[in-house]
């Protein structure tokens, strides 16, 4: 587990100094801060291995090279971590046409205005979905609930993290959808929508907000 930030120019892991960030250049045009790491540790190979022998076919057929960063119809969207999710497919959309940002309750936070700031000015952005879904434990909590739950279950005491639960999920996808509507570092003219994902159908239904 990390401790701490690389403010003063290292990483704490284990009361171990692990090194400096470096900056490097993704393909996507951002220049990102990656740790160097002095202090290494073998990659988890038996964790991962059906991930790495997937990929391993997956690269035969690869036909996406030419893409570029730029979201090629111009969507980005905000929605769950749920495993339910296929968001390119609930759309009839495929790798390069959109730019998917995901949490726990596809709750508009201060990391997504972030990203989408960038998404708007620079990486083709003109359209904006938040998209929640139905069977959300996100929403069917609250705040004080998921805390007591982790705390019951494994000892755990997460009350410094704000998990932005809600016992009115209509109400929060239009605060967030607002929140992102009025957002002043946000590109002009881009459209913002919020829809609710079912889970159990498959259909997204356009929320008014
Ligand atoms: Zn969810």
């Amino acid at each position: 587990m990390l401790v701490g930030t690389p403010l003063d120019g290292g990483i704490i892991q284990d009361g171990r100094r692990l090194g400096k960030p470096e900056l490097c250049l993704h393909t996507c045009g951002f220049s990102v801060n990656r740790l160097k790491w002095t202090t290494m540790s073998a990659f988890p190979a038996d964790s991962f291995k059906d991930l790495t022998e997937a990929n391993a076919e997956y690269v035969k057929s690869f036909k996406y090279s030419e893409l570029t960063g730029v979201a090629q119809r111009g969507l980005a969207i905000v929605t769950c971590m749920d495993s339910r999710i296929n968001p390119l497919s609930v759309i009839g959309m495929r790798s390069g046409d959109a730019k998917i940002l995901r949490n726990a309750g596809a709750r508009v936070t201060e990391d997504v205005l972030r990203t989408l700031v960038l998404a708007t000015y620079l990486l083709g952005v003109k359209r904006i979905l938040i998209m929640p879904h139905t069977d959300c434990r996100m929403a069917e909590n609250s705040e004080e609930e998921i805390h007591a739950t982790i705390d019951e279950q494994f000892g755990v005491n997460t009350s410094s993290l704000e998990f932005r639960t809600t016992n009115d999920q209509l109400g929060a996808l239009a605060t967030d959808v607002n929140r992102v509507r009025s957002y002043p570092l946000l590109n002009k003219g881009v459209s913002v929508g919020g829809a609710i994902y079912d889970v159990k159908t498959g259909a997204i239904t356009p929320v008014d907000c």
